[in-house]
């Protein structure tokens, strides 16, 4: 195939990122916003080694399931690929992706996945965003970046992200302007402001606001924080992060406060915590409640139990957990997460919990610690073979593996697979309109072992 080819074809399958797969004799195209059963014309977009995308041309048969997008950039944007079809069809997508990626990759048979659990009002749900800024026609502009590049394509209010953040961005993009401090351009590798971070809290009304800049400081930033802390009350922090390398990570390692405190303070399930920008927060506070409750349930914790939260952030599961256990150990690698969970420790008065800060891997194989249950959160990229089978050697009766990506759970879970039998699979949507689907799993020791 080539680019600008017209195929017209019917969508068979929904990829992994959600876009519709088109079989054609030529190869496999995949589509952007073409949903399962519909018939299209579609013009490829891009052709290499028997692997094609496209988009819809023109559409010729439509699904029950479409609906009108309420984002005006749906299709461009490559973040909420679902924003054109109904949330029934995104859950049951996202049952289905787990499923499947157990079977083909975990190589389980008989499976039984549990229906995704989905978000009551699927909006304005994201309590963290990183908005990258650029420059058109000579005017700041702001917004999100077009799929699989590194356009920006303006945007004024994003449909799931938190809506306390649309009128932070628009005043901090007119100071910009007024104090003549552009954004950092990529290409020429010069100018300032790279992404505006911003945090939003479920507890209170305060707003986190972290400057992303290529420099260490610049004119005029006092006045600028200054005018912007005045307009928006609600901002608590307002945070400088240094990064002037190239590449994809948006935070930079070196940071100073310019305004109110290094933390925001949030609540999940009657605990309070304190987050600080470079520690890991569940992005969906309705949705973390949701499934830290299913968590816990499938862990059937008692008093008896020493528990390990491994990859524990700033201490949220470990904290939740440890009134129903004797005592937690909680493991995670950022400095600064373990700071702030020990802070949260001390602040909701929580005496039989340990947290240190390591790497899970290298602290499960030092000692091989007996453990009841293992609560697992590790990030995308999953856990290691080392630890899994540190695992198994360590015998935990109970392991809940919480995981936001299948793939990585499934390859995981068909290590533990030996030792440990699958009770229940239960994915639950963290991530509405996008593609990402979090899954809690929990496994029980085999008998024979
Ligand atoms: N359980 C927490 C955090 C989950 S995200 C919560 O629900 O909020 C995964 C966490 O694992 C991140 O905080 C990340 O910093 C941490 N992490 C990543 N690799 C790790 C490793 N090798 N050892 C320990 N922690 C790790």
């Amino acid at each position: 195939m080539i680019s600008k080819q017209i195929i017209k074809g019917k969508c068979v399958a929904i990829s992994s990122e959600g876009k519709g797969i088109i079989k054609t004799v030529y190869g496999v195209i995949f589509v952007d916003a073409l949903l399962l059963g519909e018939e299209a014309e579609i013009e490829v977009t891009y052709s290499r080694a028997g692997v094609s995308y496209g988009k819809i041309r023109k559409l010729l048969s439509f699904s029950q399931d479409r609906i009108n997008p309420k984002c005006p950039i749906s299709t461009s944007c490559g973040g909420c690929v679902f924003q054109n079809a109904s949330y029934k069809y995104e859950l049951e997508y996202k049952t289905n992706k787990v499923k499947e990626d157990l079977i083909r990759i975990g190589h389980f048979k008989d499976i039984k996945v549990n229906p995704c659990i989905g978000m009551e009002n699927p909006e304005h749900y994201r309590n963290k965003i990183q908005v990258p800024f650029g420059k058109a026609n000579h005017h700041v502009i702001y917004g999100f970046y077009k799929s699989n590049t590194h356009k920006i394509i303006p945007l004024k209010q994003c449909n799931i992200e938190d809506t306390r953040a649309k009128d932070i961005l628009s005043t901090f993009a007119s100071l910009m302007e007024k104090y003549h401090i552009d954004p950092y351009d990529e290409d020429s590798r010069r100018g300032i402001i790279r992404h505006l971070l911003i945090r939003t809290s479920s507890l209170t009304d305060e707003v986190m606001v972290v400057i992303i800049a290529s420099v260490d400081s610049f004119y005029n930033r006092s006045d600028l924080v200054k005018e912007l802390t005045q307009k928006h009350k609600n901002i608590s922090s307002v945070i400088y992060n240094i990064n002037k390398r190239d590449t994809n990570v948006i935070l930079g390692d070196k940071e100073k406060v310019l305004y109110g405190k290094n933390f925001i303070k949030d609540s999940i399930l009657g605990l309070n915590f304190n987050v600080s920008s470079k520690s890991f927060f569940q992005v969906n506070p309705k949705q973390v409640e949701v499934l830290y409750s299913k968590a816990l349930e499938l862990a059937k914790l008692t008093k008896e139990d020493e528990l390990l939260d491994a990859y524990s952030g700033v201490g949220t599961i470990g904290l939740l957990a440890s009134k129903y256990v004797k005592h937690v150990t909680s493991v995670e690698v950022v400095k600064e997460a373990v700071i702030n969970a020990k802070k949260n420790a001390e602040m909701n008065n929580i005496k039989n919990i340990t947290l240190l800060e390591d790497d899970c891997t290298e602290f499960i194989n030092r000692e091989l610690p007996h453990y009841d249950v293992v609560i697992m959160d590790p990030p995308r990229k999953g856990s290691t073979p080392e630890f899994l089978n540190a695992l198994k050697l360590i015998k935990p009766s109970r392991i809940i593996y919480i995981s936001c990506d299948p793939a990585t759970l499934s390859r995981d879970l068909e290590i533990l697979s030996t030792d440990y039998k699958i009770e229940v699979v239960q994915p639950v949507d963290m991530f509405p309109r996008t593609f990402h689907v979090e899954t809690v799993v929990s496994l029980n020791i085999r008998d024979t072992k």
